[in-house]
């Protein structure tokens, strides 16, 4: 099989979404798993949780910053923070984002949608999305008042990814897939359902690398169970 991370992907045109399947065989057999991400979630199509709630275990740790993919990534040097899952430790191996969001919290599409990425030693990824509105605040990179922590210059930066994180904790779980190529599943998902605020300042300071419009289209939710904390 044809296994190469290098097939040129988009987000329009002939390698955009609808064509994703046909680019490379390993982009095909992603999109083989049935339960495809992002879906719209829906408070009130929300069942009772049947696992016991995710654990967060992140610390300060130095990450650095890099463009592939369609987007910017924060990836840490060293992979100190780590969620527990079913009894399952799932390690941060990269924060990104996406303009506007994919997924959608009933009817509503928000500017922003980070995505903190987590493998367990198997190999099985556990992504976290948190959805954000941009704010003119100064100062305000998400959820607090102090930047003094990013440099710019060096691509470098040292924080605590619980900075992503909102106040409250609530969140839908569901089962489905990664939202760029090869698309694979099956990923556990939670999304938080409290929108944050994300300084459009800090985000312009990538602009320039950033392709805009870097979402998947809502995929079908077909009849899977989407859970609520
Ligand atoms: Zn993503």
């Amino acid at each position: 099989m044809k296994r190469n991370m290098d097939v040129p992907w988009s987000y329009s045109g002939d390698n955009g979404p609808e064509h994703w399947h046909t680019l490379c065989d390993w982009y095909a057999q992603g999109a083989e798993f049935p339960y495809q991400s992002p879906i719209a979630l829906v408070h009130d199509e929300t069942e009772e949780p049947i696992d016991q709630d995710l654990a967060f275990h992140y610390k300060r740790e130095r990450f650095t910053e890099k463009e592939f993919k369609n987007t910017i990534h924060f990836v840490p040097y060293n992979k100190e923070s780590y969620v527990t899952f079913k009894g399952i430790n799932y390690y941060l191996t990269d924060i990104h984002f996406h303009m506007p969001s994919e997924h959608i919290i009933d009817d509503e599409q928000q500017e922003l949608e980070f995505h903190l990425v987590h493998m367990n030693d198997d190999g099985e990824n556990l992504v976290v999305g948190v959805l954000f509105k941009l704010t003119d605040k100064l100062n305000w990179i998400c959820n607090q008042q102090d930047d003094s922590i990013w440099d710019f210059e060096n691509h470098t930066q040292w924080f605590d990814p619980s900075m992503f994180l909102p106040e409250r904790t609530h969140h839908f779980h569901y089962v489905g897939s990664l939202t760029t190529p090869p698309t694979k599943g099956p990923i556990n998902w939670f999304v938080f359902d409290w929108i944050g605020e994300m300084s459009r300042r800090f985000i312009l300071e990538f602009r320039e690398e950033v392709l805009e419009n870097n979402n998947r289209p809502l995929q079908d939710r077909k009849d899977r169970p989407i859970y609520f904390y």
